[in-house]
């Protein structure tokens, strides 16, 4: 009998790892089961926030990889029995597996900014899930008037995306700019340091000076609090009454992952990271957000790089063979104004079990603008080639 591999989430990890199954070896028999009959993606969904591209750009159907063959099902998946070998989904099917692979993203810890909750969150958009959530808080930023406040709060490590905050906080300044210029941006940041920040807080000096101010946990504490009805954030550092206000709360592994017993302490997946299989249940795989996978970060190019990696090695284990020794890679592109951008690039092989990185760097600091307009370019040739993966 043909061998089956059942794939939970069709987001960046699922959407490729089901893709290079079927190239790798088309004998096997994939199942993508997602709720979602489209795919938003949340790269370059903070340029739909700063009013420089439509919904409509970033989302995506599931015909290409219905076309490559998959089984692409549209049902949530409720439970994974690990010993018996199936998948179970909320609308009663069973689903066996010979390998089963979970891409499920993150699930938000709206608890950790007290008094938010998954029921503020049309009032009060994360937008750290594409989609409704992106419209919402454009809407809202194109409805306030000028010289309003916007409030950011920043998330704690480990999060979806590390330069995501800032590069969404570059782009709402770079809106305030062009059509409210009375306004302002405030981002609290529980964290010390961020991702790319001197690349940042450069462009920031640059181009949006007055807009933006964030304030660190030297200054805000780490400890915020959110009245809903008035859009009040209350830390160390005062009361601040936002006009728009985007939470990004704290993070952890989807919920999927946690009901099966997939996570550690921390909410997060422990994997063996030279197959992405869980060190937690056998046959089970985990790639993504959800995954522990050493130095690389939460990103839709490591998500992307990882789902090759175990598809690669889950069609050599179910042909009897070992698993090669893999390379990962990845690239976050981040927007600082409507043409230009910055970067960060690495490549990872395995040392010790662990994924470390072997060769990298950043958009060095003093990068000319015709180099900051091509980094720009790539990012958009980026995009084409990694959603590529649902239209081919
Ligand atoms: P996802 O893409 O979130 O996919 C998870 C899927 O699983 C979803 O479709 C969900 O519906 C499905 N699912 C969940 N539970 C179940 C279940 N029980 N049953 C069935 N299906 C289920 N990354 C970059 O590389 N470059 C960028 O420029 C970039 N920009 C970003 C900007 C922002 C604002 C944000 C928030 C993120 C950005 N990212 C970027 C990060 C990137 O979006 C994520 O790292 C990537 O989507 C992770 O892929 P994933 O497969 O782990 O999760």
């Amino acid at each position: 009998a043909a061998k089956k591999v059942v794939i939970v989430g069709g987001g960046t990890g699922g959407a490729t790892a089901a893709h290079y199954l079927r190239r790798y070896d088309p004998s096997i028999e994939v199942t993508l089961i997602e709720p979602n009959k489209e795919y938003y993606t949340c790269f370059f969904s903070n340029l739909v926030i700063g009013g420089l591209r439509p919904l409509d750009s970033i989302r995506h159907t599931y015909d290409g990889l219905a076309k490559r063959g998959v089984k692409v099902v549209h049902d949530t998946v409720t439970a994974i029995d690990g010993a018996a070998k199936h998948v179970v989904t909320a609308s009663g099917q069973k689903f066996a597996y010979d390998r089963c692979i979970v891409s499920p993203g993150i699930e938000l810890v709206y608890g950790g900014v007290e008094g938010y909750s998954a029921d503020a969150e049309k009032a009060i958009p994360h937008a750290w899930k594409a989609g409704e959530q992106t419209a919402i808080l454009a809407k809202q930023l194109q409805e306030m008037p000028d010289g309003g406040l916007v409030v950011m709060v920043a998330p704690p490590n480990p999060f979806r995306c590390p330069p995501g905050p800032y590069e969404r906080a570059s782009l709402i300044a770079n809106y305030l700019k062009q059509h409210k210029p009375k306004s302002k941006l405030i981002i609290l940041d529980p964290k010390e340091k961020f991702s790319k920040q001197g690349l940042f807080t450069a462009a920031w000096k640059k181009h949006y000076s007055g807009i933006i101010e964030r304030l660190g946990p030297d200054f805000a504490g780490t400890k915020f609090t959110v009245d809903v009805k008035t859009k009040t954030v209350k830390c160390d550092a005062g009361e601040f009454k936002a006009d728009v206000l985007n939470i990004i709360p704290p993070q952890r592994a989807g919920k999927i992952a946690q009901v099966a017993s997939l996570t550690d302490e921390k909410g997060w997946c422990p994997v063996d990271q030279h197959t992405f299989e869980s060190k937690l249940v056998p046959g089970v795989h985990v790639i993504g957000d959800a995954s522990i996978a050493g130095k690389m970060p939460k990103s839709g190019y490591a998500a992307n790089s990882q789902a090759k990696v175990c598809a690669m090695a889950i069609a050599l284990l179910l042909n009897g063979k070992d698993p090669l020794k893999p390379a990962y890679t990845n690239t976050c592109y981040s927007f600082v104004a409507p043409d230009q951008a910055v970067s960060v690039a690495a490549v990872y092989e395995l040392k010790n079990g662990t994924i470390e990185e072997v060769a990298g760097g950043l958009t060095p600091a003093d990068a000319s603008e015709a180099i900051l307009r091509r980094e720009a370019e790539y990012a958009k040739s980026w995009y084409n080639n990694i959603t590529a993966r649902y239209v081919r």
